[in-house]
């Protein structure tokens, strides 16, 4: 495994590789944990090469966030990644990705600024400016992202094809911690408390599902149902919706291929969770 931290030696060495092999690419922020790893194995199955970034990109944080103290652990998650045989790991310099003067910034409109955009402006902006300038500079073919970012997904994908990108998202589904907590760098955030109660999130959406799936079909009896879970285990919703899948819109009327799409706070620590209406996940 290398890795590599200057831009132009990634660009040359995928350039290069990508004329006869297929690249998966893997962009995160670090302090990997198995929903990373679970996006890298099925890159790893479907790829000749697979490289994986690691960036905490400022550009997506807002002023009040927590870009200074996101988790950090770059020896932890290099032994990581070689275990599972990744090719290249690609460690830019912050400096570098955004030289001054830097003034190009991608916006998808419509999609950026509702739900998380919402509650979070600018950082849809942030995602998908570092995300194209990623697979531009390690010239993926795909890119595996989870659907723990739903949101982020529909961003990326509708960026790709507005701009004729050649790139290719690939969906992979969410991992949970055995009690349904979605996986996140964020969760190390909680006091033990906030961990136990967080919960309620994938309870919330199963809840969902339940009322759904028992013939329930107005989104704001089931979204009312969801809050009053959350509420009860003492975590505050920013937001909780039910949406078109495609095209993220709010549902009054739900139907098969809405999707459950919710952020909260538990403390100081922001979590977002989402599921299909119809439950599919077992392990949710
Ligand atoms: P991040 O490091 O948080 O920017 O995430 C990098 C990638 O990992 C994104 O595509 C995320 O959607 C994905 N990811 C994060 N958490 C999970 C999870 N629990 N299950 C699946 N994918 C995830």
């Amino acid at each position: 495994m290398k890795i590599v931290r200057s831009l132009a030696q990634i660009q040359a060495i995928t350039l290069r590789a990508s004329k006869d092999s297929k690249i998966g690419f893997v962009p995160t922020m670090g302090y990997l944990h198995r929903g990373h790893l679970s996006l890298v194995q099925k890159a790893k199955s479907e790829c000749d090469i697979v490289v994986v970034s690691i960036f905490v990109n400022p550009a997506q944080f807002g002023p009040k966030e927590d870009l200074a103290k996101y988790p950090r652990d770059l020896d932890r998650d290099l032994a990581m990644l070689k275990d599972l045989g990744v090719d290249y790991v690609f460690v830019p310099d912050g400096k570098k990705m955004y030289p001054p003067p830097y003034k190009t910034w991608v916006e998808v409109k419509g999609l950026s600024d509702v739900l998380c955009g919402a509650s979070r402006p600018g950082h849809f902006v942030g995602v998908a400016t570092i995300v194209l300038k990623l697979v531009n500079l390690v010239n993926a073919h795909f890119m595996y992202m989870g659907e723990k970012d739903f949101q982020q997904i529909a961003v990326l994908k509708t960026m790709l094809n507005d701009l004729n990108h050649p790139c290719k998202i690939i969906s992979c589904p969410i991992i949970r911690e055995s009690d349904g907590l979605a996986m996140s760098s964020r969760n190390i955030y909680l006091s033990a408390l906030e961990r136990q109660n967080a919960t309620c999130l994938s309870q919330a959406i199963k809840e969902g599902q339940r009322m759904y799936e028992s013939g329930e079909k107005n989104s704001i009896i089931i979204i009312n149902a969801m809050r009053d879970i959350i509420l009860k285990a003492g975590l505050k919703p920013d937001y909780i919706s039910c949406v078109d899948s495609n095209s993220l819109k709010a549902q009054r009327v739900l139907r098969d291929n809405s999707r459950i799409i919710l952020a909260a706070f538990a403390g100081k620590t922001r979590l977002i969770d989402n599921a299909s209406i119809i439950s599919q996940n077992p392990n949710l």
